[in-house]
């Protein structure tokens, strides 16, 4: 089954390069996801990393004004969702796919990851999708992310949260992301959580979504609970 999917997966990416061949994410030249000097060239900075909730500056901590409606405690982006090379690569592996956007993305977001190692998180876990929408994309982006970081951090990832109720597109606010208060309910605990767990997802826009998982976490026995994405909005 997995090698059939394999070999779907690999005639669908010809067919997709025989009829519109790849455009350079960054130059827009004929010939690859990323040429080489883009690749060389394209640095990703963390953005403002201001408080989740308010966006004081806080380092990406959540700020006293905002802690006592929030479930997360901090938040850590790779980029700025601003940033059309790292909007180009996100849609290009969730909308499509794309192995290699996928391979580029990791690459810089275990990197970036490194940077948390002092703080000793206990495990790894993501903010999942519905089982129906998981099965209709054929893999869960933040799962993928997260067992990338959880294994150059050496610390485990488990799926301690799960999502219960499936929230359909077109439910989603302007901001591409359900307001906080529409999150109740969406998420549950697995089992018990450990008491300081990093969360990962692909992109923070409103942080309604990875604010309610963080609260399903704390439900499940978690004392702090870190986000981490690749884009924040
Ligand atoms: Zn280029
Ligand atoms: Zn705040």
């Amino acid at each position: 089954m997995v090698g059939l999917r394999r070999i779907l997966e690999v005639s669908r990416a010809v067919t997709l390069d025989c009829l519109c061949p790849r455009l350079c994410v960054r130059c827009r030249k004929e010939g690859a996801l990323i040429c080489e000097s883009c690749w060389e060239n394209w640095t990703v900075t963390a953005p403002p990393n201001g408080c989740p909730g308010c966006e004081l500056d806080k380092a990406g901590k959540i700020c006293t004004a905002c802690v006592g409606t929030w479930g997360l405690a901090g938040l850590a982006s790779m980029d700025s969702y601003a940033d059309p090379v790292l909007r180009r690569l996100i849609g290009a592996w969730k909308f499509t796919g794309d192995r290699q956007a996928f391979g580029l993305l990791k690459t810089h977001l275990c990197l970036f990851a490194e940077r948390l190692r002092p703080y000793h998180y206990q495990a790894v876990t993501w903010v999942p999708l519905h089982a129906s929408r998981k099965r209709g994309r054929g893999f869960d982006q933040a799962e993928l992310l997260a067992r990338a970081v959880g294994s150059v951090l050496n610390i485990r990832c488990e799926p301690f949260v799960e999502r219960v109720v499936h929230t359909p597109p077109r439910a989603k606010t302007h901001a591409g992301e359900r307001g906080k208060d529409d999150m109740a309910g969406v998420f549950v605990g697995r089992g018990t959580s450990p008491e300081r767990v990093l969360l990962v997802d692909d992109v923070f826009t409103s942080g309604g979504t990875m604010d309610a998982a963080a609260k399903a976490l704390k439900e499940a026995g978690a004392k702090e609970v870190w986000g981490l994405t690749l884009a924040r909005g």
